[in-house]
């Protein structure tokens, strides 16, 4: 994934959220990010800083919680929280198995002022 892109969807989105609901300022933006989702929390944060600049996203603070790895394997009917490096069942190594968790990236939430 694109961070720059990336970065700038979530400052479009706290913009129109934030203007609808006539906030002055948005203090806080939380963002879920999935271990597997590829995004690098640091490289959003710093475009963040550049881009919100003279928005009313100047200055927010950028919480983004990482949300672990969880797959389901078809072998063991079970599901797992697992490494993001090694994507297979802990249990039985098997390979048969999906991804329930991991690939996220949304906005929780905003603080607004
Ligand atoms: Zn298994």
């Amino acid at each position: 994934m694109h961070e720059m892109a990336i970065t700038q969807s979530i400052l479009d989105i706290s913009k129109k959220v934030g203007e609808e609901h006539g906030a002055k300022r948005i203090k806080e933006v939380r963002i879920k990010v999935g271990e597997y989702s590829g995004v690098v929390p640091q490289c959003v944060r710093y475009y963040f800083d550049v881009i919100s600049k003279g928005t009313i996203c100047e200055g927010a603070v950028l919480n983004i919680m990482k949300l672990p790895v969880k797959i389901y394997c078809n072998n063991c009917n079970e599901e797992f929280e697992i490494s993001r490096y090694h994507v297979k069942c802990p249990k039985c190594a098997g390979t048969d198995i999906k991804m329930t968790q991991g690939r996220e990236f949304y906005i929780e939430s905003l603080e607004v002022e």
